[in-house]
């Protein structure tokens, strides 16, 4: 299953050149273009899905164990504490985890972490607790 007009569907065929750093059967994984840091990494499944919770089961476990092995390389390559992962959903539709070596607190980070500027790591306020058990709630009914 895929798609000749996405970019990521032609790199996991092969039509189109990527920095590969594993190809399987179901998966592969290159480095991004527009890295945050050296190494950010993108493990991707060949079949065509846009979203990450419309994965297989099977094919998001495939993921996300390559992106594990990928993280304990780059911690031994990088000497960084820790590598982050995660999905956005941004720029190509077709499911792609990101695999980041963070150097830095902020290297994946939110606007609500940054009120105290880049050196600092705010707590994003908190809700109310009736609040929260409403949200609580809400998730629970509907997952
Ligand atoms: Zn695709």
């Amino acid at each position: 299953m895929t798609q000749d007009s996405c970019l990521f569907c032609r790199i996991a065929a092969g039509d189109l050149p990527a920095h590969v750093i594993h190809r399987d059967d179901r998966i592969v994984a290159f480095l991004d273009l527009h890295p945050i840091r050296e190494g950010h990494a993108l493990v991707i499944p060949r079949d065509h899905h846009v979203w990450f919770e419309d994965l297989p089961p099977g094919l998001a476990t495939r993921i996300t164990s390559c992106a594990q092995s990928i993280a304990r390389a780059m911690k031994r390559l990088y000497d960084v504490p820790r590598v982050s992962m995660f999905y956005t959903g941004i720029h190509v539709a077709h499911a792609h985890a990101h695999v980041v070596p963070m150097h830095h607190v902020h290297d994946v980070t939110s606007l609500a972490y940054l009120a105290e500027g880049p050196d600092g790591f705010s707590a994003p306020p908190q809700l109310p607790a009736d609040r929260m058990q409403d949200i609580a709630r809400q998730l629970r009914d509907a997952i």
